[in-house]
């Protein structure tokens, strides 16, 4: 069996919040393989100020280059990229379905904001068949804390998702008898967004604590996001 991550995203700009959700969830599952997948047109985000993928997928790639640890399991996929039209989860999910070899098994990495939504992807319903999740907190972004995310998640599981779903203890996720798990980890996260960052940028604030060294000249040099 191999286990495989998928994380999808806009990464406009990828930040150290991301690459630490990376090594959080590697430091967990050890996955084998762990996609990085930059949208093309993400559906549920405003245009306006997403630079071209190239460059979203250049710092992607600048940002890995400078954690060798994440080298070993990492691997930043275009197949997003390449699609026409908006990037919907479902398409990329079937897509690693058809390509990956039967023993391997799929995780869909997001964290618990862009989960909360899910009720709104296309096709929703059909990708708890086809993967498994799992689900990392994000320090801000909701207005929750501890014991209490877990009953937000579990409420919008059973509420939108299916309410067959049950909290396994000895597994630590969310089961289901036709569907695949659930996992929540609670992840020591930083409250960094690329939204705070695009924002710094245009207010001429420094921007080094929150991107990869690499990705801030990127930045600079190209004067993205001013
Ligand atoms: P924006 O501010 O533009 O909405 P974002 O910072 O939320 O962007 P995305 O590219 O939309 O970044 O995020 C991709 C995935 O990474 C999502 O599942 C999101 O929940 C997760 N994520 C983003 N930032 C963090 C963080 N600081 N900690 C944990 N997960 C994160």
């Amino acid at each position: 069996m191999e286990h495989i991550g998928l994380f999808g995203g806009t990464f406009n700009p990828i930040h150290v919040g991301h690459i630490r959700a990376i090594q959080e969830v590697q430091k967990r599952y050890a996955l084998d393989k762990f996609y990085i997948i930059p949208a093309a047109l993400p559906p549920h985000k405003e245009p306006g100020d997403v630079v071209d993928a190239k460059w979203r997928l250049e710092m992607i790639r600048l940002s890995v280059s400078e954690y060798p640890e994440l080298l070993k399991s990492v691997i930043i996929s275009d197949v997003e990229l390449k699609r026409s039209g908006p990037s919907y989860s479902i398409d990329t999910v079937n897509h690693f379905k058809s390509v990956l070899p039967d023993y391997s098994r799929l995780y869909f990495i997001l964290g618990i904001d862009a989960f909360l939504e899910i009720d709104t992807w296309k096709s929703f319903s059909e990708l708890f068949y086809l993967t498994s999740f799992i689900v990392m907190t994000r320090p801000k972004g909701i207005n929750i804390d501890g014991a209490l995310k877990w009953k937000v998640l579990e409420d919008y599981i059973k509420g939108k998702i299916s309410d067959t779903y049950k909290f396994s203890i000895s597994r630590s996720c969310f089961v289901h008898h036709e569907k695949q798990k659930i996992f929540f980890v609670d992840i020591d996260s930083l409250d960094i967004s690329s939204t705070q960052i695009r924002n710094l940028i245009k207010k001429g604030r420094p921007i080094k604590l929150f991107v990869p060294k690499k990705v801030e000249d990127f930045i600079i040099n190209k004067g993205l996001y001013i």
